[in-house]
């Protein structure tokens, strides 16, 4: 059995939708879909619930109706025959009916959870009137009946399995499923969801859990490219990486995948494809256990990054002065991503400033403190990358003109970070496009 999910732009146009539709009946191996909102959907659900937390009911209704607006034009172009439009017409009056309720009654925490649901719910209930339609048997597997979350919102996974494994062998004549990316119940029971983006993540654990053949990712891009598409102007699919690799690539900025994507796949050894619905025969990116090729990969950036250097001399010879400055971050749950030393001095970065102004007041005491804002960090990744051909060399070579901030190589063979100033960022990944790839 595999899996293939399809992302928001895959599903947010009704001929969008059609193709999936074609590209999900291409061969008759058994599959679950895993589908995300229609693109834009997520994004208005939150502005609505922003709106009801701010008390701007007015808002919110202007909101409401916008988006159903939307659901209407799409339902009308989705479906060809008048009682398919009506059953399709009839779901988003249903979900509709919910949020304008939602309008009268107090706002929660739980009840913004629910508000954010309603993309997948609506995405996946009306491709399946689409499939009915079309003659295409398939089962709609609702996701709140097996993906579940545990009360530190991590994924449980051997629930998870023995949940969906219950379910499908209800099923066992079945060759499709459809079910909804991103959404969950939690510890309490209630709905929850996998986070912004979580759609992947929910494929990549009905892979793990079921030990699909393969978890195929479907998105509006060729696979994982070696530098950033939207900053520098040639980049080339990556044919094949390991899942370390690629999780340091999606951590670090490859917005193709979410980070958290990566450990099902790879606990399990499910291949993952990435793979371009706008252009189907592309072969786009594959991850797997081994890496494919020795070498550099590609290079990813990531923003709003915030570097701390703490200089003492009293840190010369003392053991115990980094666990110190650790325990401070871990006070404060704050993770560290970079770390470099000196024998009097370390630095470190961090990617959010939620407890910044606590961390600095208690690291203090240990040294002087000076905090660089507005920060990049760098990624170059691949696999035992200073093996090959003067890598190193050609790197620093290549970006000779930017002042770097921090270097940081060994942590292990597959990757070197380097943090610069973010407004080197572009610069830098053009002068690494041209020195590593010869771009
Ligand atoms: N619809 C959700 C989001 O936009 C989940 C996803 O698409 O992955 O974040
Ligand atoms: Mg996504």
């Amino acid at each position: 059995m595999k899996i293939m999910k399809f992302g928001g732009t895959s599903v947010g146009k009704p001929e969008r939708m059609h193709q999936v539709a074609q590209l999900i009946t291409k061969t008759d191996e058994p599959k679950i879909v895993v589908l995300s909102a229609l693109s834009g959907t997520t994004n208005a659900l939150v502005g609505i619930s922003d709106c009801l937390a701010a008390r701007n009911k007015e808002a919110a209704k202007a909101n409401i109706d916008k988006l159903e607006a939307h659901y209407r034009d799409f339902v009308l172009l989705l479906a060809s025959t008048e009682p398919a439009r009506a059953k399709a017409n009839a779901i988003v009056t249903e979900h509709f009916e919910f949020l304008n309720i939602i309008l009268r009654i107090s706002f929660s925490d739980a009840l913004n959870k629910d508000i954010l649901a309603q993309g997948e719910l609506l995405s996946t209930k009306l491709f399946s009137v689409f499939l009915e339609e079309q003659g295409i048997a398939h089962e709609l597997l609702p996701a709140l009946d097996f993906m579940v979350i545990d009360a530190f919102e991590e994924p449980q996974l051997p629930v998870i399995r023995e949940k969906l494994t219950a379910i499908l062998s209800e099923h066992s004549q079945t060759k499709l499923f459809i079910t909804q990316g991103y959404i969950c119940r939690n510890a309490k029971g209630e709905v929850d969801n996998l986070k912004r983006g979580g759609s992947d993540y929910t494929a990549s654990l009905v892979a793990a859990a079921i030990k699909a053949t393969v978890c195929e990712i479907w998105t509006d891009i060729d696979g994982m490219h070696n530098n950033d598409p939207r900053i520098v102007d040639k980049t080339l699919p990556i044919k094949q990486i390991s899942f370390d690799e690629a999780a340091e690539l999606a951590y670090f900025g490859a917005k193709i995948l979410h980070p958290t994507c990566i450990w099902p796949a790879q606990l399990t050894n499910v291949p993952v494809k990435l793979l371009n619905t706008m252009q189907p025969e592309a072969e786009g990116t594959v991850i797997t256990e081994e890496a494919g090729s020795v070498g550099v990969k590609a290079v990813a950036a990531k923003d709003g990054i915030i570097a701390i250097k703490i200089k003492s001399s009293r840190m010369l010879l003392a053991y115990g002065f980094l666990r110190k400055i650790f325990e401070v971050f871990e006070k404060y749950r704050t993770s560290i991503d970079m770390i470099t030393t000196s024998e009097v001095a370390v630095s470190v970065t961090i990617d959010s400033d939620l407890h910044l102004e606590e961390i600095i007041k208690e690291l203090e005491p240990f040294g002087t403190v000076e905090v660089d804002t507005n920060q990049s960090i760098v990624s170059i990744v691949g696999n035992e990358i200073a093996k090959t051909d003067h890598i190193l060399q050609r790197l620093f070579e290549s970006i000779a003109e930017i002042p770097v901030r921090m270097v940081s190589y060994g942590g292990s063979p597959h990757n070197v970070s380097l943090l610069v100033n973010s407004e080197y960022k572009i610069k830098t990944l053009q002068l690494l496009n041209k020195g590593l790839f010869g771009l």
